[in-house]
């Protein structure tokens, strides 16, 4: 399987095959503008000393200031972290935000970490990377296993080496220093309007069984917006397991029961189910909103789901991509189905700029503007192109950059 950054540059060349674009214009893009990586020292609880690998990279600015989340999970690693900055530029440029693209990580299981050594690790993290980041240059924000808190630690370290105290060099804050209403569920809610435009293209029922994969700060809040909005969650996994219920699983008690159990296997009235039998149940709608590369090659022919809306980035392989689209079953890209995230920090980011505080009415009604718009641009791009949904979100997406650029 190819990593996750050659699958990314896959699809731009695919992209490329069905409208042409300059080659100058399109051999930049195929490699980041700068790639920073630092080793993080932190004295553990213990006293010992342990170095960690931390990453930034800043994909593109023809748009506006790299934007990007960072993530920390054991297996990433510096491809990783180039194809979701990649990723990011296209996100950005399908949102028609004025921003580029980048993303940063570090290699560490979070988990492992205690409360005092994970601060330690952020704040080290802004130590290192202070001098390439700023509001108007980088603006990082959450990804997988970092939450608004490691944002108010980041945004701390931030101000006191720089003394810039907008508190808008990092977006996914709380709300009490500097955060936007509405961000903690905006890229699931953003998913939800992407799904329901796409649904009624779709001549989909009002009322759909959806499958969700991952059930973080994405995986979660879209299960829960989508019960709120009469559809039926089936099944829904963690890193841990994943659970089945034929007649629909409520999705706040089980909230409730992974905040006490830490994992969501064996929620009372529920079928235990393994993570790979949960891609492959029938429904209507499948989410995934874990990890790339979760759709491939071995498993997309199984898939019978008939819609798939990606929350996470790069869940399907582009081998995978082929599979579906052969068996009719349409792929939301992640680089639409998941704006509504980065869409809401960079209104957090402009909220920062102009010392304004917006309420949660006026952020949802902005995004759910924009995320409209764009979804029916890019659908009726793929139905005039005769083409995935995919392969015109990217087009539109190089459009825009190509014109910035040049
Ligand atoms: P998170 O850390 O809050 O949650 C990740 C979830 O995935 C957890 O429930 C974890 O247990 C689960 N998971 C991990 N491996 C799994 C596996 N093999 N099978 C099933 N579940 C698994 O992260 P998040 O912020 O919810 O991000 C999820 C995805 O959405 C990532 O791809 C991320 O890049 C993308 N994304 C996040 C945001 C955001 O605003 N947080 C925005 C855009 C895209």
């Amino acid at each position: 399987m190819k990593n996750p950054f050659e699958n990314a540059i896959l699809q731009l060349n695919r992209a490329n095959k069905i409208k042409k674009f300059d080659d100058e214009f399109l051999s930049r893009l195929h490699q980041p503008d700068r790639e920073i990586r630092v080793s993080i020292p932190i004295t553990m609880d213990d006293g010992s000393l342990s170095i960690y690998e931390g990453y930034r990279v800043q994909y593109n600015n023809a748009r506006g200031p790299y934007k990007g989340g960072i993530r920390y999970h054991q297996n990433t690693d510096i491809a990783e972290v180039k194809a979701l900055a990649f990723w990011m530029v296209l996100k950005c440029a399908v949102a028609n935000i004025p921003m580029g693209g980048g993303k940063g990580g570090v290699t560490v299981n979070p988990k492992e970490l205690s409360k005092t050594e994970l601060e330690k690790l952020s704040r080290g993290w802004v130590k290192l990377m202070a001098p390439n980041i700023g509001p108007k240059v980088d603006v990082p924000a959450p990804d997988v296993n970092t939450t608004p808190e490691i944002m108010s630690w980041m945004v701390d370290e931030y101000a006191k080496i720089t003394g810039d105290t907008t508190n808008a060099v990092i977006t996914g804050k709380p709300i009490e220093v500097g955060g936007s209403e509405g961000r903690g569920p905006a890229t699931g809610l953003g998913g939800f309007y992407v799904f329901d435009v796409i649904r009624k293209k779709l001549n989909m029922p009002e009322s759909c069984n959806a499958v969700v994969q991952g059930f973080g700060n994405v995986g979660a809040n879209a299960a829960e917006i989508l019960t709120n909005h009469g559809h039926k969650v089936i099944a829904v996994s963690d890193s841990k397991g994943a659970i089945y219920k034929e007649d629909g699983i409520n999705i706040k008690e089980l909230k409730e029961y992974k905040k006490t159990n830490r994992q969501i296997a064996g929620f009372p009235g529920s079928k235990n189910i393994s993570n790979e039998e949960l891609l492959l149940l029938p429904c209507d709608v499948l989410f995934p909103a874990a990890l790339e590369n979760q759709i491939k090659k071995d498993n997309a022919k199984d898939i019978k789901a008939k819609l798939i809306v990606e929350l996470a980035n790069g869940p399907t392989t582009p081998e995978a991509d082929d599979i579906l689209f052969a068996s009719g079953i349409p792929v939301v890209p992640d680089i639409l189905a998941n704006s509504g995230g980065v869409t809401v920090s960079t209104f957090e980011w402009e909220q920062n700029l102009k010392g304004e505080h917006w309420s949660e009415s006026e952020v949802f009604e902005k995004l759910k503007k924009i995320i409209d718009e764009e979804t029916e641009l890019i659908y009726n791009k793929s139905i005039e192109l005769k083409t995935d949904i995919r392969r015109a979100a990217f087009i539109i997406a190089l459009e825009r950059i190509e014109k910035a650029t040049k």
